[in-house]
């Protein structure tokens, strides 16, 4: 079954964005950079799921084009998905445009795609997959 694991919020400013998630009593994660998407992190839990705030490191960012062109806000919905493998495989099968053709590997292992806006309803969707509990 999937869930909604994070949505991603572009912003110009970590230390900005984050006070008022701060201000509402909420926890909110130390920074992170992440070096191949060239951006800086901060994860703020909410219920099952959490904002990622987006800050950009350079301007060939993701992030830094984005908010040239439309400015600060919402960015990505996150699905977890139980098999992102198949997952792929089904989508490319079915020619859902993909933002990168490969898996990606991300900082502590986690794997995931971006499915690009065109084959979304217009909504960056990023699939990560669940990650099962070692026995
Ligand atoms: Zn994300």
């Amino acid at each position: 079954m999937a869930q909604i694991d994070h949505i991603g919020i572009a912003v110009k400013s970590l230390t900005a964005a984050k006070s008022i998630y701060e201000k509402l009593g909420l926890g909110v994660s130390s920074e992170e950079t992440v070096e191949q998407e060239r951006v800086r992190v901060v994860m703020v839990p909410v219920g099952e799921s959490r904002l990622e705030l987006l800050e950009a490191t350079s301007e060939d960012s993701a992030i830094a084009k984005f908010i040239a062109k439309r400015g600060e806000g919402l960015h990505h919905v996150c699905l977890r998905v139980p098999n992102l493998t198949e997952a792929v495989a089904r989508m490319k099968k079915d020619g859902v445009r993909l933002v990168s053709e490969q898996i990606k590997v991300g900082a502590g292992g986690h794997r995931y795609v971006f499915v690009h806006p065109s084959s979304a309803g217009g909504v960056l969707l990023e699939l990560v997959e669940a990650q099962e509990t070692q026995p």
